[in-house]
């Protein structure tokens, strides 16, 4: 269902509480990738230029519910001031009377930034009465933290339902059309490319999309449980016996809704993930007793370059093998390189995934970038998101 956005509400000489997610990457109290910080200043500088004054919260890392000068937000107080070109305050804390009267305080066009909200355990706990708290610190709520929108957490999902209007940010309503774009009315043929380490994190999401897709890629460490289902015996490659035969059922199901599957049909293969000896390509029948399948092998990437030719609408989220080490890279990148380059809609997410892109230099080349991970992964699985499902209805 279509959200209220923030250009539908009226914000002038009103205290907004935005929402967002800079959970962002630090190194020696610098931010070292800003891409979640830039991505909400849409929305900040359309609720400045309105006449609002800001309270910026977020989350960063995991504190463990209590303060942690390790996961402070005062380098992404410095880096947001930066990006914003104007003054933003970080508050001591999230909560409490000092920072209410720090909110009571503020005028038109500026901007208060909350110090972690995970410094308090009731944030996770999505507690009714720390969300009353940050409630009183504004007159309205905009959730522009779509990464973040699939945790049912007290400034997330509790807060929306005490402080109205609760209204969806322009990177929130961004992401939710672009997703929102897969699933519905998209271009045919549709193809999905999946990757990554753990089959049983994926197996929802496999299963969601036959109803959807017209053809699925599987790569990555996911790949070889799908492989055993076949037949073919794996070597020391990542398996998971106990899904199996889930992964047979959802193939034959695949099959009778007509969504073809596609699965490696060569893989870079070494005896260690470490190693960068006796590494060799072969063909998926003779996987070796004594070697890992670590990439998918250049016959893989090419069929899956010929499928995606003929994709209308592509979405991708997980690497093809342990991209992060260069003789397992190829694989990962020959994707990347074959979903810029095909013509159709592109949709990615997930932090491997955005690096992956990043590093074949093909990211201007993608329809659609998501922010998030874990949210992404579970609104295509078909998931209702508690952080949206809150929000005021258009
Ligand atoms: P996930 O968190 O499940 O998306 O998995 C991401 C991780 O999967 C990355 O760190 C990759 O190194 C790893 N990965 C991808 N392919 C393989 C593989 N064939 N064997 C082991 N790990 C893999």
């Amino acid at each position: 269902m279509p959200k209220k956005s923030v250009t539908e509400i009226d914000c002038a000489g009103r205290r907004v509480l935005v929402r967002v997610d800079f959970n962002v990457p630090l190194d020696g109290g610098r931010v070292t990738e800003d891409t979640r910080i830039t991505a909400a200043l849409p929305t900040l500088q359309h609720c400045l230029k309105r006449g609002a004054a800001l309270v910026v919260a977020s989350h960063l890392g995991r504190p463990r519910g209590k303060p942690d000068p390790k996961y402070s937000l005062r380098p992404v107080a410095e880096r947001l001031q930066e990006l914003l070109g104007l003054p933003v305050s970080l508050a001591p804390d999230c909560v409490g009377p000092e920072v209410e009267a720090q909110a009571r305080a503020l005028q038109p066009g500026q901007v208060l930034l909350l110090e972690n909200l995970r410094f308090h355990p009731e944030e996770e706990a999505n507690d009714e009465g720390f969300a009353r708290q940050l409630a009183a610190l504004a007159d309205c709520y905009v959730d522009d933290a779509f990464a973040a929108a699939h945790r049912a957490h007290a400034s997330i999902e509790a807060i929306a339902r005490l402080l109205r209007p609760a209204v969806a940010g322009l990177l929130m309503a961004q992401e939710l059309e672009a997703l929102g774009r897969i699933l519905e009315a998209p271009r045919r043929p549709v193809v999905a490319i999946l990757g990554g380490a753990k089959v049983s994190d994926k197996l929802a999401l496999v299963e969601h999309l036959i109803d959807k897709v017209d053809g699925l890629l599987i790569g990555g460490g996911m790949a070889y449980t799908f492989l055993a289902a076949l037949g073919h015996g794996v070597g020391k490659s990542l398996l998971e016996a106990d899904r199996v035969e889930a992964a047979r059922a959802a193939m034959a199901r695949a099959r009778g809704a007509g969504v073809s599957v596609g699965l490696p049909v060569d893989v870079v293969a070494a005896p260690a993930i470490d190693g960068t000896e006796g590494i060799r390509t072969v063909a998926v029948r003779e996987i070796p007793r004594d070697l890992m399948g670590l990439d998918i092998g250049p016959a893989t990437v090419a069929q899956f370059e010929a499928a995606l030719k003929a994709a209308g609408t592509v979405v991708w989220n997980g690497p093809m093998g342990v991209f992060e080490k260069p003789p397992f890279a190829a694989g990962t990148m020959g994707v990347a390189r074959a979903v810029a380059g095909c013509g159709a809609f592109s949709v990615i997410g997930g932090g491997d995934t955005i690096a992956a892109v990043h590093a074949a230099g093909v990211t201007g080349k993608i329809g659609y970038v998501s922010t998030a991970g874990g949210a992404f992964l579970e609104f295509l699985e078909g998931r209702v998101l508690p952080g949206v499902a809150v929000l005021d209805d258009a």
